[in-house]
C-alpha cells in the first residue's frame, strides 16, 4: 500500500484528535483546530476560484500569522506551491522573486502592502492581489476576510497530491548574495517535519511561540510539526524582547525558536532576570551559533533548556542539533555550554559529514577543517532555473554546504565560519565566529562581527566591527587588549569600528558581506 507523504495529512491529524483545542492566537484572536480547516477551507476554494492549480506558485508576504499558517494548508490543499517572501526586502527583490517565480496570486498583509504598493506594474505574473486585514479599500485588490466569506467551509477536495509534488519554494536569505529559489517536495517536508518533532520533543502539551519569521527556512518547517501534534502556536508578529517575555508568561509559552540577536536581546532586557517562569521552557536556537556564553546564561540563570540548531535552506531546514549525549563521557561544565552552543550531531534521517577538498572525511580530532556536506530526507530537488548552482552544491548525492567545520571524536560538529567568512591570514584560517565570540565576552560589547580587510604583509587581517551596550563606554585600545589576553596573536582584530547598528537580514543575521564590502575598501 502507497500513502503519500503529504502536508495536509498534518491538518487533517489535527482536526481529527484536537478539533476543539486552541490552534493558533494571534493578538486578539483565539481559534481552534476545527475552525482553522473552515478557514482553510474557505481558502482552498477561493484559490481555486481564482484557476490556482496544481504546481501554480502563490506568494505570501505576511508577519507571523493565523492568516500565514492558514496558507501553508489552504495552498496545499489545491496543490498550490507556497512561495513565502522576506518582509524586510526592498520593492525592487520583490519584483525580482515574484517574477523569477512566477507568481500567480500574492497575499499580503495591510501593514506590508506598501512595500508592492508601486511595483504591480512590474509583476509580470501576478494575477491576483489578497490584502490581510485590510482597514479600507484597495484598488485591483480583494479583502481576505470578505472575500473567504463567498466560499463553503466544507468539504474541499482537491486533486490528489503526490509525495514527490513540489511543496515549498523558498528564496535562501542573500546573506552571501542573491536570494536563490530553493524547491521542496511534500515527502522532504514531511520527513523533516518527523524528524524534527522526535529531536525536539515536541507534544501536545507544547505551546509553542512563532518568533522566528514563518516565511524564513528556520521558522518554516515548525507549523509543520506543531500542527501535527495539536499544539496552541502563538504569533509573535514583531520582535519586541518585553513582550516576547509578557507573552511567554501569559499564554505559558513552552517552546520557542529564535536568532541568536533576538535571544541577545531578550537578555538585555532587565526584566529577563525575573522571568524565572513557572512551567518549563525550552527555547531553540537557529541560524547561527551564539557564543557559548548565551548557552550559559540561559540555562544558568533563566533556567531554560539551550537547543542549537544548524541548517539552511537548501536541506530544509535542519541537519544537526546540539543534543548532549549519554553515550559519550561526561563533559565538564563549561563544555556543556560549548557543546550546547555550537552545532551538534546529525539528525536522524541525515548524514553530515566534514570533507576535505578531495572529497574524503577529514579527521575526527576536534581540529581539522572541512566543508560540512549532507546526504538527507529533507534536501531540495535543486535550484529553481539555476541549474548551475545546482550542479554546483548537489555533488556525488551529497549537498555541499559552504559552510566549514570540524568534528570531533564523538562525530560532533562545530562550525568554524562560512567558507566565505573565514579570514585568510597569513596562511592561517581565522573563524570569525571564534573571533566575535570572544569580543561577546567583554561586558560592555552588546554585539560584534568579524571581517577580512586586506594587509599588507599576511593578504588579510581581521577587523571587528562593535556596538557598544547603552551606559558604557570602550575603545578599541581598551578592547585590543582584552582580545589580547584570550586570543592567539594572529586572531586579534588589526582594528575596531564602533557603529550604532550592525546590517541584519530579516531573519537576524548579520550581514557581514556588507560589512566587508564597507571596511575593505576604508581599512584596507
Ligand atoms: P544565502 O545563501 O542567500 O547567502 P543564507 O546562507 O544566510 O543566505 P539561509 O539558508 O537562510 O541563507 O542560511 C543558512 C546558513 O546559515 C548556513 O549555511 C550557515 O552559514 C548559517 N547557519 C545556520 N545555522 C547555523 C548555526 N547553528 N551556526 C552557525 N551558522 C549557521
Ligand atoms: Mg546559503
Amino acid at each position: 500500500m502507497h500513502v503519500p507523504l503529504v502536508l495536509t495529512d498534518f491538518l487533517d491529524r489535527a482536526v481529527h484528535l484536537y478539533g476543539d483545542k486552541t490552534a493558533v492566537i494571534d493578538g486578539e484572536r483565539k481559534i481552534t483546530y476545527q475552525v482553522l480547516q473552515e478557514r482553510v477551507n474557505q481558502l482552498s476554494h477561493g484559490l481555486k476560484s481564482l484557476t490556482i492549480e496544481k504546481g501554480d506558485r502563490v506568494a505570501y508576504l505576511t508577519p507571523n500569522s493565523l492568516e500565514m499558517l492558514e496558507g501553508f494548508y489552504g495552498v496545499y490543499q489545491v496543490g498550490g506551491v507556497m512561495t513565502p517572501l522576506n518582509t524586510r526586502l526592498r520593492p525592487e527583490d520583490y519584483v525580482f522573486i515574484l517574477n523569477h517565480s512566477e507568481s500567480k496570486a500574492l497575499f499580503v498583509s495591510e501593514e506590508l502592502y506598501p512595500l508592492i504598493e508601486n511595483i504591480r506594474d512590474q509583476l509580470e505574473s501576478v494575477q491576483t492581489v489578497i490584502i490581510h486585514g485590510a482597514s479600507k479599500e484597495y484598488e485591483n485588490s480583494l479583502n481576505y476576510e470578505q472575500w473567504l466569506t463567498d466560499f463553503p467551509k466544507e468539504g474541499f477536495e482537491g486533486e490528489p497530491l503526490e509525495e514527490t509534488d513540489i511543496a515549498s519554494l523558498l528564496y535562501t536569505s542573500g546573506t552571501t548574495g542573491d536570494p536563490k529559489g530553493v524547491l521542496l517536495t511534500h515527502r522532504s517536508n514531511y520527513l523533516h517535519a518527523l524528524t524534527t518533532m522526535h529531536h525536539l520533543r515536541v507534544r501536545d502539551q507544547d505551546t509553542l511561540l512563532h518568533v522566528l519569521p514563518m516565511f524564513h527556512v528556520n521558522g518554516w518547517g515548525s507549523p509543520f510539526y506543531y500542527t501535527a501534534n495539536g499544539v496552541t502556536q502563538v504569533m509573535q508578529r514583531k520582535v519586541d524582547p518585553k513582550q516576547i517575555l509578557h507573552t511567554i508568561e501569559e499564554h505559558k509559552v513552552t517552546i520557542m525558536h529564535m536568532a541568536p540577536t533576538v535571544l541577545n536581546m531578550i537578555l538585555e532586557e532587565t526584566a529577563y532576570t525575573n522571568a524565572k517562569f513557572d512551567h518549563p521552557l525550552r527555547i531553540v536556537i537557529a541560524g547561527s551559533s551564539p557564543p557559548p556564553a548565551f548557552a550559559r546564561k540561559v540555562e544558568e540563570e533563566l533556567g531554560w533548556e539551550f537547543i542549537q540548531v544548524y541548517g539552511m535552506t537548501e536541506i530544509s531546514p535542519l541537519v544537526t542539533i546540539s543534543e548532549i549525549r549519554s553515550n559519550v563521557e561526561p563533559v565538564d561544565h563549561s563544555d556543556r555550554a560549548r557543546l550546547k552552543a555550537k552545532t551538534g550531531y546529525e539528525l536522524i534521517g541525515t548524514k553530515v559529514r566534514v570533507m576535505d577538498e578531495l572529497g574524503n572525511e577529514v579527521p575526527h580530532d576536534g581540529i581539522s577543517i572541512g566543508e560540512i556536506a549532507a546526504r538527507t530526507n529533507n534536501g531540495m530537488e535543486g535550484y529553481y532555473k539555476n541549474e548551475e548552482a545546482t550542479s554546483a552544491t548537489i555533488k556525488n548525492g551529497w549537498l555541499y554546504t559552504g559552510d566549514m567545520a570540524t568534528v570531533d571524536k564523538n562525530g560532533y560538529i562545530e562550525i568554524i565560519d562560512r567558507k566565505k567568512d573565514v579570514i585568510i591570514s597569513g596562511g592561517e584560517n581565522i573563524s570569525s565566529i571564534e573571533v566575535e565570540g570572544m569580543l561577546y565576552e567583554h561586558p560592555a560589547v552588546l554585539e560584534a562581527a568579524v571581517v577580512a580587510v586586506p594587509h599588507e604583509k599576511w593578504g588579510e587581517a581581521p577587523h571587528a566591527i562593535v556596538v557598544v551596550r547603552e551606559g558604557h563606554e570602550l575603545t578599541e585600545e581598551a578592547l585590543l587588549t582584552f582580545a589580547r589576553e584570550k586570543l592567539a596573536r594572529f586572531k586579534v582584530p588589526k582594528g575596531v569600528t564602533f557603529t550604532d547598528q550592525l546590517p541584519k537580514t530579516a531573519s537576524g543575521k548579520i550581514q557581514k558581506v556588507i560589512l566587508r564590502k564597507q571596511h575593505w575598501d576604508s581599512e584596507g
